[in-house]
């Protein structure tokens, strides 16, 4: 149905000041053959937003766009309704506060005025092809699964619950508590972060248990899971029986372990007087600390880092071991006052107030702690162990003899040599991706429990090493995902990091070659196949990336409000001046999430930017493909910047692959424009994060300054 169109320009917050906005009319009205068109002097104010509402109600326009700020403000003003589709050309950000403003005399500038006419009609174009994006329908289970049954788990289902939503908790072991079981204490949990506290495991199973809509599933594992969030089917093996329950999101809380102590022999651990933090922990439990042969042990040394922060082991740091061993210093000093602990460090590592609880164990006269490097560990003839400490505080090199000697070992994931918990029946395979040291993969800084496959949520040590506190955290923050996933699956919606999105790719596989380009790109592994190999969409694992649809060679992935047609309209659209005019076109497409707000902040310090420059946003790089480029170059644009988030192991892209993957695609066109004669210099994609607001002018002015050696895009006005 053919849109009937609306552009409302804004001439207030000095948009007038640098832009002719009557001019910008005659664009509306004549190039696009807009349905409405006015100038506002306030457009987010009563009288503004009654004018669009006057129109939508008369009928004369379905769609409009606002041309005025940037769309992350006065969302919820400009939201006229389901029915109604919104696109906002922020001539404010992009043009007024960012390019020349009239002159003395009132005199708008030249390129100013034609960057404002061009986001018009690269809007209006837009617009016209919009869609209203439909929720896609499902009915949703509202229960979730937690995996592991130790302290994260426990307290994750305990908060799924509390919210009112009924949960399976599978266990491996007979009983519940996990590693918490041998715990003889519990880390400081409350202010002043000073006192050890007791094991409160037994309060905490009791509690689960009274739960009726909690249902436990001991001695048990997750042989299958199938389906998509807010409907996934799983079979829990106990035994030789099974049983399936429908679930609708999933956390796993399967915890860490220890690194193997048996590998740090380097540290002694071949010899009897040797035991691990948890072997040490066990004994603290059973009230008495012991040689290997029985007798008492007297001086009790801690070496820490054993494996961390060591390159031939675990390069990270395990973060709880210095706590852990302050910890394991107590006991000490509460099982026998005259038994002495040593605590021997590279750096002490106690966050936030658990500085409190060091210090307490400082001001103990029996427990020692000295920084040094470890030089060897040796044993004598009464099996004592002997530790060479090399830039000690105590002295350049000094020996200690210890009865009992105690590896601080990091913490390894559950997920590193196991047998998958998950078993998922997905065609990108049946584990969650992994990052470094067989963490599951996850946005670190934005979404943390987030994995990449939807709904499916990790916490507690299972996904970076942490402590019982910090466990109890994650349980409730993952529980939280886990009741919002149920939610807005329900209502058709997307989960991060486009909360609430209605869209979701629209596969035309009448067309489609079985490339499989969709189905192996997509971050979050939305895509199966059918046995041809064609696309098998599950519509609730899908973030709304648009990923896919930069990968397909057929174009034939598109959303109802971002597609390939809509972004080759708005690059058609701009006007480009020939080659004698020596006014350069650069093309930029910004990613949404970090490289388009720093435009925003540059607009509000008013830093002044190239007038060369017309911006595109995209969801995520992800999803260039790579007919923009030939578009670009096709309608005379000299250059093409991509601008989105960093890639590679330390990634910060808020779609995982999205950026990597455009690299790829870019690096494989570039050739290709080679073999046309052009410079592929011409292409190029650049690292912009919302910090980098301020560099952008002179990021984008070195680009054009290149750009201008080569010369003019030859295919101009061809
Ligand atoms: S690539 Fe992105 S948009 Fe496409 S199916 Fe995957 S999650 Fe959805
Ligand atoms: S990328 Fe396109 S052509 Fe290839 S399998 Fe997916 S939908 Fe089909």
């Amino acid at each position: 149905m053919k849109k009937k169109c609306g552009i409302y320009i804004c001439s207030g917050c000095g948009i007038d000041a640098a832009v002719d906005t009557q001019a910008l009319i005659k664009v509306a009205e004549k190039e696009l053959k807009a349905e409405a068109c006015h100038v506002h002097p306030f457009l987010c104010d009563d009288s503004g937003l009654e004018l669009i509402k006057s129109d939508l109600r008369a009928g004369t326009v379905d769609h409009f766009v606002v041309a005025a700020c940037s769309q992350r403000f006065h969302q919820q003003s400009f939201d006229m309704g389901p029915e109604h589709m919104v696109l906002r050309a922020p001539i404010r950000e992009y043009v007024a506060w960012m390019m020349e403003p009239r002159d003395e005399n009132g005199k708008v500038n030249e390129d100013t005025q034609m960057a404002a006419a061009d986001y018009i009609r690269m809007y209006g174009a837009r617009v016209k092809r919009m869609e209203i994006p439909q929720p896609f329908e499902q009915d949703t289970i509202k229960s979730v699964l937690v995996i592991g049954g130790g302290i994260t788990g426990i307290n994750a289902a305990l908060e799924v619950s509390k919210a009112g939503y009924p949960v399976h908790l599978v266990e491996k072991q007979a009983e519940l508590g996990g590693a918490a079981k041998e715990y003889r204490s519990f880390l400081p949990q409350k202010a002043p972060y000073r006192d050890l506290e007791d094991n409160q495991l037994e309060e905490l199973i009791s509690r689960l248990k009274s739960k009726s809509d909690i249902s436990l599933y001991p001695s048990s594992t997750v042989d299958a899971i199938d389906g998509e969030p807010g409907n996934f089917t799983v079979r829990i093996k106990n035994g030789q029986s099974q049983k399936t329950v429908a679930i609708g999101s999933v956390i796993l809380a399967t915890g860490g372990k220890s690194y193997d102590k048996n590998k740090l022999t380097h540290l002694g651990a071949q010899f009897k007087n040797v035991v691990s933090s948890d072997e040490f922990e066990a004994m603290a439990k059973t009230g008495k600390l012991t040689r290997q042969d029985g007798s008492p042990a007297k001086t009790i040394a801690f070496i820490q880092c054993a494996g961390s922060r060591d390159k031939n082991h675990l390069s990270y740091c395990s973060s709880t071991c210095c706590m852990n061993s302050l910890k394991q210093a107590a006991y000490v000093r509460q099982i026998d006052p005259e038994t002495k602990a040593y605590i021997l460090y590279r750096d002490m590592r106690t966050p936030g107030l658990y500085e409190n609880f060091y210090k307490k164990q400082q001001d103990d006269p029996g427990i020692f702690l000295t920084k040094g490097e470890i030089a060897q560990v040796s044993e004598d003839g009464e099996r004592s162990i002997l530790i060479d400490l090399d830039n000690s505080l105590l002295g350049d090199q000094i020996q200690l003899k210890a009865d009992l000697l105690v590896l601080a070992t990091g913490q390894v994931s559950s997920l590193v040599d196991e047998e998958s918990h998950l078993n998922l029946g997905y065609r990108q395979g049946k584990d969650l991706p992994d990052l470094n040291h067989g963490y599951p993969d996850s946005h670190f800084i934005c979404f943390p429990y987030e994995t990449r496959r939807t709904g499916i949520f990790s916490a507690g040590p299972v996904r970076h090493p942490m402590d019982i506190n910090e466990a109890k955290r994650d349980a409730a923050g993952a529980a939280l995902k886990a009741v919002q996933t149920l939610e807005l699956t329900s209502m058709g919606k997307s989960m991060h990091p486009r909360v609430g999105d209605l869209s979701k790719p629209d596969f035309y596989l009448a067309r489609c070659t079985s490339c499989k380009r969709c189905t192996e790109e997509c971050p979050f592994g939305m895509l199966d196949e059918d046995e041809k190999g064609t696309p098998r969409p599950n519509p609730a694992r899908c973030r709304s990336c648009g990923t896919c649809m930069g990968a397909c060679p057929e174009r034939i992935i598109s959303f109802a409000d971002y597609s390939i047609q809509q972004i080759s309209d708005m690059i058609k659209e701009v006007e480009i001046p020939d080659e004698f005019e020596e006014k350069p076109r650069i093309l930029i497409f910004a990613c949404e999430n970090d490289s388009l707000p720093a435009f925003d902040m540059a607009a509000l310090n008013r830093i002044r930017i190239n007038p060369y420059i017309r911006i595109i946003p995209v969801r995520c790089l992800g999803g260039i493909n790579l007919v923009f480029v030939s578009d670009a170059l096709s309608v005379g644009f000299d250059g093409v910047m991509f601008m989105g988030c960093k890639f590679g192991d330390d990634y910060q892209c808020h779609f995982v692959k999205g950026s990597e993957l455009c690299n790829e695609r870019l690096s494989k066109v570039q050739e290709t424009i080679s073999r046309l004669n052009l410079e592929s210099e011409r292409i190029r994609q650049f690292t912009v994060t919302l910090n980098d607001y301020d560099k952008l002018p002179e990021i984008i002015n070195d680009f054009v300054t290149e750009i201008d050696a080569f010369g003019p895009n030859p295919f101009k006005g061809m």
